[in-house]
């Protein structure tokens, strides 16, 4: 087992980990939805965004125009919203089946199991400028739920959980980088953040509106129930 030192030490030298095949042509995905996706931190809020400069789809007939068809729209918003949170396929499906088999709304209970992972909450503390970062983070064991390591990113917080940055780790470069990257940040509403103790508190699960995602939830739902 990889002591929480060593694996400390690897993020501090920068060690990149391949967070999925996509690596890199993360622009490429935005554009590909025509939509930012904010999938590479700081440059994501600069001029430098493909989207900002690129606004149509990559490939040779980028340009063009192209009239989707019922399943390619829902396709394309089972697309979106999984790489926005950078799952993969068999990860969105489980959290679909299990948002279908809950009482509550099917769209409502995918965003709040796509919403509470511990990857998504740690970057909407501020804690990593893209997701891909925050969920280093938390691999790398800097975070903890009631007083307890967790290092799992897809770890699902619960209302009342308290969410924050170990003891130990609080002095950590890359945490502190990080924190100062994102300082002008502010969480959602179902989040009670304390910037300076490093932590939050789950006040209640959030809602749909409350998710920065364009997207036709509904789109998703009809995609899923032809299968
Ligand atoms: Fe690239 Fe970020 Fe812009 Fe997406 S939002 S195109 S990842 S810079």
């Amino acid at each position: 087992m990889v002591a929480d030192h060593q694996k400390e030490e690897e993020y501090n030298r920068g060690v990149k980990i391949q967070m999925s095949r996509y690596t890199d042509a993360l622009c490429k995905k935005c554009r590909r939805e025509g939509a930012k996706l904010f999938l590479k931190g700081e440059r994501c809020n600069t001029n430098k965004c493909a989207i900002e400069r690129r606004n149509y789809a990559p490939g040779q007939h980028g340009k063009n125009k192209v009239k989707l068809s019922e399943y390619g729209l829902q396709l394309r918003a089972k697309q979106k919203t999984k790489t926005y949170y950078r799952v993969s396929e068999s990860q969105f499906s489980k959290y679909y089946e299990k948002a279908f088999a809950s009482k509550g709304v099917t769209s409502e209970v995918l965003f709040q199991y796509l919403e509470t992972r511990l990857d998504n909450v740690t970057y909407r503390m501020g804690i990593g400028s893209s997701r891909a970062e925050a969920r280093q983070l938390v691999g790398y064991g800097m975070l903890s739920v009631n007083g307890r390591k967790v290092d799992i990113p897809s770890y699902n917080v619960k209302v009342g959980d308290v969410i924050k940055v170990r003891d130990e780790k609080k002095e950590n470069n890359a945490i502190k980088l990080t924190l100062e990257k994102t300082k002008s940040k502010t969480a959602p509403a179902w989040l009670e953040l304390d910037k300076d103790k490093m932590e939050a508190k789950v006040l209640r699960l959030p809602a749909r509106e409350e998710v920065d995602l364009d997207v036709q939830e509904s789109l998703i739902v009809e995609l899923y129930s032809k299968k």
